[in-house]
């Protein structure tokens, strides 16, 4: 009786899950030397203070699943100042959440101190708007109420370079190997207190192949409406981070799945329910997913404009059909998909700066003759404007043979550049009128069934 109660007592139950399960050394796949310098670093000399320090969140979480972390988080109990004092390179960042920014080299390595539940108080001191979500979060708790405060057990996991241990308060070493993505505590009410955390749930189950379970899953679709009241440069942020993490179109596939793309993020629903544009945009994401995974970078410039591109596209035939001229009536369609998606989306300017200088490039292709091929060469985002010429030529949108003539002019030396122009402007009459007329008769995107229709 008296052992089986010490054996709740030190697995923690009789405390609620209080008491972390640490694992060591031979009992999990991390390696010390996996640890990044910097994070090493910090740990040995925070500890060598007295202190605890844990690496902590998504490094060890894709340690144990054999990934490599893109960067590595300390978690500690000293506060932001003491941790500011031990280490010369480093600065205090954050006003609602303060961090510590600690520079080792060319790496920065973030320290947080051990962060608790908000001391609930009454009205506007709850901390909480009326539906849930936790609008303060920067009070210094213990690493149990640290690790309870996280989003998934997954990423509630503590590494401590100097022992080796994993510790573990959630179950998340359990569920890691059963590929498994569950929520800490009431998922309703952790939904709640931050909806991008269903925006996050469907990032790392995309990117890290795995599973929600089900009682995470289950109230997804019925709050989605929540991520309206989020800030819109947050949403930004995460979609960000989907779109860009090597593996958007399952990510994005999956937001669809749990009804978390309706109404609720415009972007999404111009993404996936436009039938014309969803063959292009599924060939964006995929070309996106596969520049990431090959280490290429990818520019958000060129995902939002490939992703409102069939709205410029039907704005662009407005115009014309008004009887505007192609290139003022371009710009005017920019303008236009710009103003009503900027404030919704909060696209920074110069991502928006981006997007019109891709859009606008995209007539100038279709004039191939005299010196301007030759100039458009000489434009600083060539390469960018031509990619996307690409993208609209394989998604049935452009003639093939423009995007590979674009591709061959760019190889060629002088001399074949010359013959190119010198067929072009045979073949046609004024290559401008020409031009025009076939684009107005091309540029109709062919109705083609991709995955979102
Ligand atoms: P990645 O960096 O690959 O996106 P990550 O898990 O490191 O993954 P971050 O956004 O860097 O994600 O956050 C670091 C850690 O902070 C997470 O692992 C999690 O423990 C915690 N965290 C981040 N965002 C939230 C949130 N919205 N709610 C609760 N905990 C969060
Ligand atoms: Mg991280």
């Amino acid at each position: 009786m008296i052992t089986r109660l010490l054996g709740k007592v030190f697995s923690g139950r009789l405390f609620g899950g209080s008491r972390p399960k640490i694992i060591p050394r031979s009992r999990h796949s991390i390696v010390r030397d996996s640890i990044s310098p910097g994070a090493l670093r910090v740990t040995q000399t925070l500890r060598s203070h007295g202190y605890a320090a844990f690496v902590v969140g998504g490094a060890v979480r894709d340690l144990l699943l054999g990934g490599r972390p893109k960067d590595f988080d300390v978690a500690t109990n000293a506060t932001p100042e003491e941790v500011r004092a031990l280490f010369r390179r480093s600065r205090v960042i954050g006003r609602r959440f303060r961090l510590v920014h600690v520079l080792c080299g060319p790496e920065t390595v973030e320290v947080s101190t051990f962060r608790g539940p908000n001391a609930v108080g009454e009205g506007e001191d709850r901390g909480i708007d009326e539906h849930g979500r936790i609008l303060r979060d920067n009070v210094f708790g213990t690493q149990e109420q640290d690790a309870t405060r996280r989003d998934f057990s997954v990423n509630a996991l503590f590494y401590d370079p100097a022992t080796e241990e994993v510790w573990d308060y959630h179950g998340g070493v359990a569920d890691l190997r059963r590929r498994r993505l569950r929520l800490i505590g009431d998922a309703e009410k952790r939904f709640r207190e931050d909806p991008i955390r269903m925006l996050r749930a469907a990032r790392f189950a995309a990117s890290r192949g795995l599973e929600l379970e089900a009682r995470t899953r289950a109230p997804l679709r019925r709050l989605a409406g929540l991520l309206a009241n989020v800030p819109a440069s947050r949403v930004l942020d995460e979609m960000l981070k989907l779109l860009t993490s090597g593996h958007a179109t399952r990510g994005v596939a999956q937001l669809r799945r749990d009804g978390l793309h309706h109404g609720v993020l415009p972007l999404l629903d111009i993404i996936m329910e436009q039938p014309l544009g969803a063959r292009f945009v599924n060939l964006a994401l995929e070309r996106t997913d596969a520049r990431v995974l090959a280490g290429k970078p990818v520019s958000p410039g060129f995902l939002f404009a490939a992703l409102l591109w069939h709205e410029v596209l039907s704005a662009w035939k407005e115009h014309e059909a008004r009887g505007e001229h192609t290139v003022p009536a371009l710009q005017r369609a920019i303008d236009r998909v710009l103003t009503a998606q900027r404030e919704k989306l909060a696209i920074p300017h110069r991502v928006s700066a981006d997007m019109t200088e891709i859009w606008a490039m995209q007539p100038r292709f279709e004039q191939r003759f005299g010196r301007r091929p030759w100039r458009l060469l000489e434009h600083p985002r060539f390469r960018a404007g031509y990619d996307f010429l690409e993208l609209r030529c394989e998604s049935g949108e452009l003639a093939p043979e423009l995007g590979a003539w674009w591709g061959r002019f760019q190889r060629a030396g002088e001399a074949e550049r010359n013959g190119m122009l010198a067929r072009e402007g045979a073949a046609g009459g004024t290559g401008r009128r020409r031009r025009r007329r076939r684009r107005g008769g091309a540029a109709r995107p062919a109705a083609q069934p991709g995955p979102g229709t």
